[in-house]
């Protein structure tokens, strides 16, 4: 059961397509797994519609039809689009993912992890955007994650695992955001390993024993 969401504005930025690209994308993946955001899309568009249509041709904006097309393009998938339809990827942890991470892998080369720490691995992606590092990060059962503090806002979606900090636990499907200046340690569960889609606007600062190391050992590869 999903029990971390988007909150309401940003909902409703993601259903008008004003987010920037890469939160964009974790947001897309959140509605695509989640019934309850779904039916507030749903919703939010079927009110936007109505208004439109009382609008005058004059006062849309010049860039109203792209952004309509962004958003059908990354609406929730329709019926049909089972994992069988989809081709075959090299990343097994991701089989049941969203999707709009489908599509990106496909655009993508093949997976491949970079180790970052014992127990974390990442995979940056590519998405044609510099405002944002888009990427995969797979955490090992009962890994922990240096204790780390946000220069910039870190959107975060669980595809496969849980793993908990001091606010909760996170398990498929639940969003988070963490705003620039809060610090956290995700520590993952024993049972199964975890993997997570994100979005970060700026460098982490690893703030634990191994923070000042790791900061310089990872790089930030926005796009
Ligand atoms: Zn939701």
């Amino acid at each position: 059961m999903i029990r971390h969401h988007p909150d309401k504005n940003m909902l409703l930025e993601y259903t008008v397509g004003s987010l920037p690209e890469g939160p964009n994308l974790i947001v897309a993946a959140h509605v695509q797994m989640c019934t309850e955001c779904r039916a507030q899309y749903h919703t939010m568009n079927t009110l936007g519609g109505s208004i439109l249509e009382n609008c005058t041709e004059q006062s849309l904006k010049e860039n109203a039809f792209e952004q309509l097309m962004g958003r059908i393009d990354q609406s929730p998938a329709p019926k049909g689009n089972t994992a069988a339809d989809r081709p075959k990827i090299s990343e097994p942890l991701l089989n049941d993912a969203p999707p709009v991470v489908h599509k990106l892998l496909a655009k993508n080369p093949p997976i491949k992890w970079k180790s970052i720490t014992p127990a974390l691995k990442m995979c940056r992606l590519s998405t044609g955007q510099d405002k944002y590092e888009v990427s995969f990060h797979r955490l090992s059962c009962g890994g922990k994650v240096a204790e780390h503090d946000h220069r910039g806002a870190e959107l975060t979606l669980v595809l496969y695992g849980r793993f908990s900090d001091s606010n909760g636990v996170y398990g498929r499907g639940d969003f988070l955001l963490r705003e620039p200046g809060e610090v956290h340690r995700p520590t993952v569960t024993e049972d199964q390993e975890c993997l997570c889609f994100s979005a970060v606007q700026a460098p982490v600062a690893l703030t634990g024993v191994n923070g000042w190391l790791l900061n310089r050992l990872i790089p930030f590869h926005p796009g």
